[in-house]
């Protein structure tokens, strides 16, 4: 028997993956896979030697975008988990469905040593290619679709998420098959399936759960997420359809249930979501509706606050406010920081926290970001014009203003409309945004850099990611969040840590800036670390433009 027993660790591994037979992928912590099992070879047809040393992208199906990706990787980083379905290719080319876990392993300081992945390869029958599909459109059944809704539940019990379910019924299809006829309500189904398909994430689920209803299942870290959906279905049915020669116009009804908040059950949230339906169509259709009320409220809320937002751009309510930046051993005047304000007639002066998280959500904040980085270059531009010292104007950079493909022209444009040197320009990012490490991000990045622009870690030390990073991008800046700097006096941690990313700056040669010093603790505290940068209530608060170049003519901040 002493034959039988394995000679080294790394053939007990082996040994080990092979007592499973599902497909499984263990990768080190830069994706570099380092192992397969035998399940894995003999579904996808790779032998291991072919695969070790290469990514999981060998096996990237044309079926999901890079924002699907991405997210997986986000929610990997950020929860060490990551579940749902993914469409991989195996060596012949034929696509499989696979529902997939991916687990973060991680070492003694939290740094991820391997990601292990372990996929159940959807059956598909030979002879037809379906089951447990609508044999129409292809989609997941009544049937398949409750179990997923049931998988989706549990996977979100785990993080801590929710799940929204959206029954999504076609106002007045019955019209269309009278009038019309069958094949071309048939086919309309078909376009339509297709684009409920486009309006989600790989991970969600939609199916078609009788003749023109349909259901999708998404997993949503706040219930904004189903809203987004919700609205993005609203407006892709409403795009007019062409069927077999016809001009076709319909509108679609939504029903949304949410676990844990309605229901607890796949069952009774199917029953809450068709109730809520059933109000959505009452109403005219065209329209989505929560089950419960008070959902519909923050829904309104939202609807309305974007509308206001589109209106507040027009009519140019918001304004920049600027923060000195301060030299904590002179005093000088050495940078200042641009922050949104909006002066919104019906309500008020509204800070950004108030509004720029509705503008991420619904895309605004694409044109609300290239306003603020052209309206920065400007004022800065007329200051350097006036005589006034020259200083760096920081400006913030949205997650999704970032990703967006005209980012880097947006740069160009603000500087070249102004006629402002790229050096006078600073990007302030924050962590997750570097999550990921995309080719994207990384080149972008790169671009903002070769441009000229400074690029710094806004509210550093409060994301999850990896500090190697900070080798890996070409950042200039940390700024330490204010979080730290506030409790520096009464919480030794908070100035631990503060000291700690004070000399790591140093020691990468990154410019250092705390954010939020209150008091002439803070600036001591500071001062005395080597924290050469200050921007904080002590100094002064965000002031209008002409407040902040009365202060820039003076050049410096001098207290008592
Ligand atoms: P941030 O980029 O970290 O900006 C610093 C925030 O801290 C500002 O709040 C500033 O007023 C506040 N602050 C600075 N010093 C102190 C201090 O000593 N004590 C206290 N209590 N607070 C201090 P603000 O202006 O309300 O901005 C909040 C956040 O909104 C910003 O955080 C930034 O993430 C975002 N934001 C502001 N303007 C823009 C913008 O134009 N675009 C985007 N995408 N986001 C923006
Ligand atoms: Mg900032
Ligand atoms: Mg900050």
């Amino acid at each position: 028997m002493i034959g039988m027993i394995p000679n080294s660790q790394d053939n007990l591994v082996d040994i080990i993956l092979n007592t499973v037979d599902d497909p499984m992928i263990v990768t080190d912590g830069h994706g570099v896979i380092v192992r397969v099992n035998r399940a894995f070879e003999d579904s996808f047809g790779w032998r291991a030697e072919e695969v070790k040393g290469k990514t999981p992208k060998i096996l990237n199906s044309a079926k999901h975008d890079s924002a699907f990706f991405e997210e997986l990787w986000q929610s990997l980083k950020a929860d060490g988990f990551w579940e749902g379905h993914i469409w991989n290719r195996a060596k012949s080319g034929d696509e499989l469905n696979t529902d997939c876990r991916i687990k973060a392993q991680l070492d003694d300081n939290g740094d991820v040593l391997y990601f292990v992945s372990r996929m159940k390869v959807e059956e598909i029958e030979e002879s037809t290619g379906i089951r447990n599909h609508d044999q129409l459109t292809g989609l997941p059944d009544q049937h398949l679709f409750l179990d997923r809704l049931e998988q989706a539940i549990i996977a979100v019990k785990r993080v801590d998420k929710s799940v929204a379910l959206l029954h999504i019924g076609i106002d007045h299809f019955s019209t269309i098959n009278d009038g019309l006829g069958y094949d071309i309500g048939d086919e309309l189904l078909k376009q339509v399936s297709q684009r409920l398909h486009d309006c989600m994430r790989g991970s969600d689920t939609v199916a078609r759960v009788a003749g023109d209803l349909f259901s999708m299942a998404l997993q949503v870290a706040s219930i904004d997420d189903g809203v987004i959906v919700a609205e993005k279905v609203l407006k892709s049915i409403q795009t007019g359809f062409k069927v077999n020669g016809n001009n076709v116009n319909i509108t679609a009804s939504i029903g949304i249930s949410l676990f844990p908040k309605d229901g607890e059950t796949a069952s009774d949230l199917v029953k809450l979501a068709d109730s809520a339906l059933h109000h959505a169509k009452k109403n005219g259709g065209n329209a989505y509706k929560f089950y419960a009320e008070d959902m519909n409220i923050k829904a309104k809320n939202r609807i309305e606050m974007e509308a206001a937002i589109r209106k507040g751009l027009e009519n140019r309510e918001f304004v920049l406010y600027y923060q000195p930046k301060v030299a904590a051993g002179t005093e000088e005047i050495v940078g200042a920081e641009a922050l949104i304000r909006w002066q919104s007639p019906e309500r008020g002066f509204m800070p950004p926290n108030d509004f720029i998280p509705v503008a991420e959500e619904t895309g605004l904040i694409g044109d609300i970001g290239s306003w603020v980085l052209g309206e920065a270059a400007r004022q800065n531009k007329a200051w350097q014009d006036a005589g006034l010292k020259k200083i760096r104007v920081a400006v913030n950079v949205a997650a999704p203003q970032f990703k967006a493909p005209d980012f880097i022209d947006c740069v160009l444009n603000a500087l070249d409309n102004n006629d402002l040197d790229a050096q006078w320009l600073e990007l302030e990012i924050v962590e997750s945004m570097l999550m990921g490490n995309t080719d994207m991000t990384i080149k972008k990045l790169h671009e903002v850099r070769d441009i000229g622009c400074h690029l710094s870690i806004d509210d550093f030390g409060t994301g999850y990611s990896s500090l190697s990073y900070l080798t890996r991008f070409p950042i200039t800046t940390l700024k330490i969040d204010r979080a730290f700097i506030k409790d520096l006096e009464s919480d030794k941690t908070m100035a631990e840590i503060s000291r700690a990313i004070i000399g790591m700056s140093q020691g990468l040669e990154l410019e250092v800036v705390a954010e939020g010093a209150e008091n002439l603790a803070h600036i001591d505290f500071l001062r005395e670390n080597g924290c050469q940068t200050v921007q904080g209530f002590y100094y002064s608060k965000p002031l209008p433009a002409d407040e902040f170049a009365a202060l820039l003519k003076i050049g410096s901040i001098k207290h008592g």
